[in-house]
């Protein structure tokens, strides 16, 4: 057989479980071939577009062909130092800007890479089961071993460090706010966490790229502002739930100095950084974003709250959480929840995310994001409203 003709994927890539949302878009497309006008709610896509000031300060460093150039290590410092700015004044952390942040080019991109920049061949890695698929595939590219760590309705999503204590992973990973269960964290949490990776010469990676998605008068903690932290963790921020820029590939990590150095190694080998003026309006961004943040709040507030309206409708349990873009709500029925997704999507023309997409323990759940226009979570309210009939017991 001649190569061309040969699968090109790499044992690695061969290696990666089925991807379960490559169904769900079957199905989609199959409703939509008959005339189904489905409501997509199953991405965590921030649809309502970054602050006007930071449009602008786009616009304008654009045009600078001054910046046209690979990324000055003048803008990256101005970067570094807005967002060591953003976390004394969110969280009370106190970062040194040459050696304690750096952009990424998104969270994903940091996270993905974070591994390979730690992991030698073989190294155990802690990954939340159901959780954020980025953490295991980095993990596997690097030639680490994953170890689950089951997040369970009964303790709040959280793992279970009691559990823990025996393992020697080199890297556990936790997210919080959570995606997708929407589980929050409390500083207590934190604290265990940095003394059981003290004891067990773990390193901490928090991925809090949700962090300023909370509702109901929740600040969300940041284990960067827990004793210990400086030792043990580095956390990532994203700019692209917090400002609505999914697209703009900006994000930054902070914490522990030798992490944050391995991993800008590892990038500078890499890539060739964020481009300059996403980096200056992203200053402005973390400077006075504010503003466009609370507004942008409130309306998921209302969209969540008419889902959420929907499934109380509907006699459809959910975890009761003041974070996240998503509701992580149970599979009614005895359905698998592809079974599930399936089945709103043919009755109701709703897509949700099925669980299992998640890993094992998301199977009997089903996720629902409000990042879809309020136009269209209204009438996926009105959908829910007219199928609540078929799951109550
Ligand atoms: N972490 C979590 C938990 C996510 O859900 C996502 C994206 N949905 C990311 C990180 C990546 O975000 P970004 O790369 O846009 O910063």
């Amino acid at each position: 057989m001649k190569l061309t003709q040969r699968d090109a994927r790499s044992a690695r890539l061969r290696a990666l479980p089925a991807y379960l949302f490559d169904e769900l878009v079957r199905l989609r497309h199959a409703s939509e071939a008959r005339g189904v006008d489905v409501i997509d709610l199953s991405i965590g896509d921030p649809d309502l577009g970054a602050p006007v000031a930071v449009v602008e300060a786009l616009r304008r460093h654009a045009g600078d062909p001054g910046l046209h150039c690979y990324t000055p290590q003048w803008v990256i410092q101005e970067f570094n130092a807005a967002a060591a700015g953003w976390m004394r004044r969110r969280f009370g952390v106190s970062l040194d800007p040459a050696t304690e942040v750096f952009p990424v080019i998104g969270t994903k991109e940091g996270l993905a890479h974070l591994p390979l920049a730690v992991l030698d061949p073989g190294d155990l890695a802690l990954v939340p089961d159901p959780g954020y698929p980025v953490y295991s595939r980095g993990v596997w590219f690097a030639g680490g071993t994953v170890e689950w760590m089951p997040l369970e309705a009964s303790r709040g999503f959280l793992p279970d460090l009691a559990a823990l204590r025996g393992k020697h992973p080199r890297l556990v990973f936790v997210n919080y706010p959570n995606n997708p269960t929407s589980a929050v964290a409390t500083a207590g949490f934190y604290r265990d966490l940095i003394s059981w990776a003290q004891d067990t010469n773990a390193y901490v990676a928090s991925d809090a790229a949700y962090s300023e998605i909370a509702f109901d008068g929740h600040v969300s903690a940041s284990i960067l502002a827990e004793p210990g932290a400086g030792d043990v963790a580095i956390e990532f921020h994203s700019l692209s739930k917090t400002f609505n820029m999914a697209g703009w590939r900006v994000g930054f990590v902070a914490g522990q100095a030798s992490l944050v150095a391995a991993l800008k190694t590892l990038k500078s080998n890499l890539d060739s950084d964020v481009f300059g003026p996403i980096l200056m309006a992203s200053c402005v961004a973390l400077e006075q974003g504010q503003p466009a943040l609370d507004a942008t709040l409130e309306e998921y507030r209302a969209r969540r709250n008419l889902i959420l309206s929907g499934l109380d409708e509907c006699g459809i349990d959910y975890h009761r959480s003041p974070a996240t873009l998503y509701i992580w709500a149970r599979v009614p029925g005895g359905m698998t929840s592809l079974e599930f997704a399936g089945a709103l999507l043919e009755r109701a023309g709703l897509l949700v995310a099925p669980g299992a997409g998640f890993g094992e323990c998301g199977e009997g759940y089903f996720r629902i994001s409000v990042t879809c226009p309020t136009p269209r979570v209204k009438a996926a309210r009105e959908r829910l409203g007219e199928v609540a009939g078929l799951w109550k017991k």
